[in-house]
């Protein structure tokens, strides 16, 4: 059973659902033909979908391929709901990294029939999480970097800075639509690099000098 880990210790938050943000990073939103939408894109994953991305990244393999993307997350620990940008980075306790697996033929097939995607991003396993380190220790939430290598090479690069909301202002924005509790966490979208993952690959994931994991994908039977 997934638990979160928070400066080295499991928490003893509850494993909520993930909110997730697509969308954020105009290099990602080129790369794939898309849209600037509007209003922030929501989805959600559900806690089913959490597991470590220590030791090994497990994807499944019989429906296409699943693309990396690499995104900073937030542990909520204090209830956030209908909140102002001013109160919701209080509701911040740790910080992370997520990858937002993503089964991208299904869900170019799932968009073009106008279906939900839950399929292609909610699935059991869709959102491997490192270990938070307690908010306290990052000065900057708007001015973090972090990159995915795969295999020694760098796939993803991306820093907050270049979000097209800044944090306080995408948990506001998610707090009107789901209320936010204690052990939620917030995935932040992803910056440019994506692309399929293969088992036997070894990738580093990093945030700023402060995480940093390596880990093999391996298939799912
Ligand atoms: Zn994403």
């Amino acid at each position: 059973m997934y638990r979160h880990i928070l400066d080295g210790q499991i928490s003893e938050l509850p494993v909520g659902k993930a909110v997730c943000v697509g969308r954020n990073y105009l290099d990602h939103i080129r790369e794939l033909g898309n849209e600037v939408p509007a209003e922030p894109l929501l989805f959600i994953k559900p806690n089913t979908a959490m597991v470590t991305m220590q030791d090994s990244v497990v994807i499944p393999t019989q429906w296409g391929e699943c693309h990396n993307e690499l995104e900073v997350a937030l542990l909520i620990d204090k209830p956030l709901g209908n909140a102002a940008e001013a109160s919701a980075m209080q509701a911040i306790g740790g910080v992370g990294l997520a990858l937002d697996l993503t089964l991208r033929d299904v869900q170019d097939n799932l968009k073009k029939q106008g279906q939900p995607w839950e399929r292609a991003k909610a699935f059991d396993g869709a959102c491997p999480l490192s270990p938070f380190i307690s908010a306290g220790q990052i000065p900057n939430l708007d001015a973090l970097c972090f990159s995915l290598e795969v295999d020694g090479a760098v796939r993803q690069q991306g820093d907050t800075s270049m979000m097209m909301r800044r944090v306080a202002t995408l948990l506001s924005a998610i707090s009107q639509v789901f209320t936010l509790l204690p052990g939620d966490v917030v995935l932040t979208g992803t910056p440019a690099g994506v692309a399929p993952l293969r088992p036997g690959q070894h990738l580093r994931a990093s945030l700023a000098d402060k995480i940093e994991i390596e880990t093999r994908v391996i298939a799912r039977d």
